[in-house]
C-alpha cells in the first residue's frame, strides 16, 4: 500500500461499501433521501451534520440494523443479506462502535474480546485469546484483561469495544460518535487508537464532530443534513470552503 506525505496509506480505488439511491422513511419522516455513497477499501470517511440529520440511521442501515425501502447497498460487491447466517457474517464483517460502549457487563475484558471470534467465527479458544491479548495491547488495555467493564474508565471501555470489533477481523469499521459520551480528558486516548487504525489501512466510516480527527485522518468528509448528503469533499476543502449554506451554518456553530 502506498503512503501519502502524512504517513497515512492512500486508499485504493476499489469500491468496498457502495450505497446507490438508498431511501428510508420512519413514518412520514424521509430519514435517508437518495443516498449515494462509495467508500473505497482503505478509505476513511468522516460523516458530519446537525443532530437528527440521519447519520446514525445511515450507519445502522449499512450494518442492516435498519431496513431500507429502495436503492441498494453492497459490501465487497455483495448485496446485504436480509437474515440468517449470511446476515450474521455481514455483521461480523462490518464492525460497529457506538457512543455507548455496550460491553458485556458480566464478562471480563478478555472474554468480551474472545466471545465473538469463538462463537461466530469458530476460532479455537487459545488462538482467540492470543489474538485478543494482542488487540488489547494495541489499544493500551492489556493489563486490564482480567477486570470487568465497570472497573474501567469510559475511555478504556471504548478502547475495549474497538478491540472487540477488530477481533472479528472486519473489512470495514463503522464508528457512530464514539467519543461523544466520554469525559473530555478521555477523548484523545480513543481518537489516538482510531488514528492508528486509519494509519494501518482500515476502511472506516466515522460519524464524529471531532474536527481534529477529521483533519488528521479523513480522506473525505461527507456532510449530511435532513437525511441527504449535501457535500462531499476533502477535509481541507470542506472546512475552508464549504459550498452550501447549511454546511457554512453548521461549521459556524461547531468551529
Ligand atoms: P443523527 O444521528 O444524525 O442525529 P438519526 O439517524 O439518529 O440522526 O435520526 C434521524 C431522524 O430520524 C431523527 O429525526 C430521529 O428522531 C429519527 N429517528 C431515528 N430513529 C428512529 C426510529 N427508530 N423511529 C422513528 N424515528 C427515528
Ligand atoms: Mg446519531
Amino acid at each position: 500500500m502506498s503512503e501519502d506525505a502524512t504517513g497515512f496509506p492512500e486508499p485504493s480505488t476499489e469500491p468496498l461499501v457502495v450505497l446507490q439511491d438508498v431511501n428510508k422513511h420512519f413514518g412520514d419522516l424521509h430519514v435517508l433521501q437518495d443516498i449515494n455513497l462509495t467508500v473505497h477499501r482503505g478509505e476513511v470517511v468522516v460523516v458530519i451534520g446537525p443532530s437528527g440529520s440521519g447519520k446514525s440511521t445511515l450507519c445502522r442501515t449499512i450494518n442492516r440494523l435498519e431496513t431500507y425501502e429502495s436503492g441498494s447497498i453492497t459490501i465487497g460487491g455483495e448485496t446485504l443479506p436480509e437474515e440468517g447466517k449470511a446476515l450474521a457474517k455481514l455483521r461480523a464483517d462490518v464492525g460497529m462502535v457506538f457512543q455507548s460502549f455496550n460491553l458485556f457487563a458480566h464478562k471480563t475484558i478478555l472474554e468480551n474480546v474472545t466471545l465473538g471470534p469463538t462463537k461466530v467465527r469458530g476460532t479455537n479458544k487459545a488462538d482467540a485469546k492470543k489474538r485478543a491479548m494482542e488487540l488489547l495491547d494495541r489499544v493500551g488495555v492489556a493489563h486490564q484483561a482480567a477486570k470487568y467493564p465497570a472497573q474501567l474508565s469510559g475511555g478504556q471501555q471504548q478502547r475495549v469495544a474497538i478491540a472487540r470489533s477488530l477481533a472479528m477481523e472486519p473489512t470495514v469499521m463503522l464508528f457512530d460518535e464514539p467519543t461523544s459520551a466520554l469525559d473530555p480528558e478521555m477523548i484523545n486516548e480513543v481518537l489516538d487508537v482510531m488514528v492508528q487504525l486509519a494509519q494501518s489501512g482500515m476502511t472506516m466510516i466515522v460519524v464524529t464532530h471531532e474536527m481534529g480527527f477529521a483533519r488528521k485522518a479523513a480522506d473525505r468528509v461527507v456532510f449530511m443534513a435532513d437525511g441527504a448528503i449535501l457535500e462531499q469533499n476533502t477535509p481541507e476543502e470542506f472546512f475552508t470552503n464549504p459550498q452550501t449554506d447549511r454546511a457554512k451554518d453548521f461549521l459556524g456553530k461547531i468551529l
